[in-house]
């Protein structure tokens, strides 16, 4: 029988893992993929949708070229166990599937009781909008209903997190929405964290796009010590209650659960690997992706995640049926939009150190930079979404 590779999660780590090993193995590895949902909205752009500049059908992908044409396995179910000693993984529907090589990337979930107040049971009230998809749109719906002059509230989330400056391109499409339509609201930043992701390029800014809208709170005023009440929609910071009209509670994160359960993450929530070749550090003949991992210098991104994946695809052929396997290298770029045509970004390449996967040279925007400069990085984003949606899926 042909080897079998088992993928858990059909994001941007899995589902390039299980196209790039089925595309580059011509049929000698059986590639099956694990995912519950049909449809999967991409987090990135999801802001941009947020603030009007994508359509929610741009950012939905399917796995039907993963099936049709690079004969992937796809099973749309949900990995409930996996048993370690026997090699095999539960699925939510009764099915039980062996596997020689197991690849995770389950992605986030958020810490129980990060913020008190908030658990899933009031997402509809205070929406993360951290997975992509109805919670988006419930958002999106919030923000244009939201009382003329009234307070948008975000509770960003501690480091690590999905995304790092994602909050922050988020309150910039927020503001562009609000500057349009509702040019008196306020945005209202409650911030755990003394610093963010290109801190100093967001504020400039937003000093320049939507000056006097936008505040934010740090820790050294309570931030971090935040709690919401869905039913008064209050926020309560270090003991002073505020009455905000939208509230985004992105809670603290650890890996998909999925990983916990499986024992592969440690007690940080998120799961340590070989810095070479993406294989827990727990059980070598597993391999964690993305969000879920403990991945050194590199941030959690679909950049990240499928850059990582195009490492496991290898040494997962090399393990399977002796392909060559090249040192690892990794890279990736974050872009965010600011407003019509300002966008900036932030970037690097890794490879595998001793101990962690390290930074080798980076780059990032720079304040007072001119308009074209900025078009042209927005429009360099918008390459890159078309190119890694094509390389994820097909
Ligand atoms: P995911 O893409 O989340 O995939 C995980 C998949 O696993 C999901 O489809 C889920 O259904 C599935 N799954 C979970 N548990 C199980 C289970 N038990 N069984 C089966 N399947 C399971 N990144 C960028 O590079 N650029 C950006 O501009 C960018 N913008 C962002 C903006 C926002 C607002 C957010 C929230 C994120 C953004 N990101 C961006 C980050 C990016 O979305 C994530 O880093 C990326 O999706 C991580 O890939 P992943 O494979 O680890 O997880």
């Amino acid at each position: 029988a042909r080897p079998r590779v088992v993928i858990v999660g059909g994001g941007a780590g899995g589902a390039t893992a299980a196209r790039y090993i089925a595309k580059d193995s011509g049929g000698a590895i059986d590639v099956v993929l694990i995912e519950p949902g049909k449809t999967y909205y991409t987090c990135f752009f999801s802001n941009l949708y947020l603030g009007g500049f994508r359509d929610l059908a741009s950012i939905a992908h399917d796995y039907g070229m993963l099936a049709s044409q690079y004969g992937v396995n796809v099973i749309h179910d949900l990995a409930v166990d996996i048993d370690r000693e026997a090699r095999s993984v539960a699925l939510a529907s009764g099915h039980a599937l062996g596997y020689d090589r197991l690849i995770v990337s389950p992605g986030i979930d958020f810490v129980d009781g990060a913020v008190p107040g908030w658990d899933l049971t009031v997402q509809n009230r205070m929406p993360h909008a951290w997975k992509a998809g109805s919670q988006t749109q419930l958002l999106k719906a919030q923000i244009e209903a939201m009382r003329e002059g009234g307070v948008f509230c975000m509770v960003a989330p501690p480091d690590p997190y999905r995304c790092p400056p994602g909050p922050y391109e988020r309150i910039s499409m927020v503001a562009h929405v609000l500057k349009e339509r509702n040019p008196t609201a306020k945005i209202l930043i409650v911030d755990p964290k003394e610093k963010f992701s290109k801190q100093a390029l967001f504020e400039e800014g937003w000093s320049r796009h939507y000056p006097g809208m936008i505040e934010r709170v740090g820790p050294d005023f309570g931030a971090a010590n935040v709690e919401v009440r869905p039913d008064s929609m209050e926020v309560v910071i270090d003991g002073a209650p505020e009455t905000v009209d939208v509230c985004n509670v992105i809670p603290a994160q650890k890996a998909g659960h999925i990983a916990g359960i499986a024992g592969l993450a440690n007690d940080s929530g998120f799961c340590p690997i070989v810095p070479g070749t993406m294989q827990s550090r727990i059980d070598e003949n597993i391999y964690i992706l993305g969000d879920a991992t403990i991945a050194g210098d590199m941030p959690k991104s679909a950049f990240s995640a499928n850059s990582q994946a195009k490492v496991a695809a290898m040494q997962v052929r090399a393990a399977l049926i002796g392909a060559r396997a090249f040192p690892a290298k990794y890279s990736n770029t974050c872009w965010s939009l600011i407003d019509t045509g300002d966008g900036v970004k932030v970037g690097a390449s890794y490879q595998a150190a001793e101990d962690k996967i390290a930074k080798v040279d980076g780059f990032v925007s720079q304040t007072g930079e001119d308009a074209a400069l900025r078009k042209a990085t927005f429009e360099e984003s918008l390459g890159w979404y078309a190119g890694i949606t094509a390389d994820i899926f097909g």
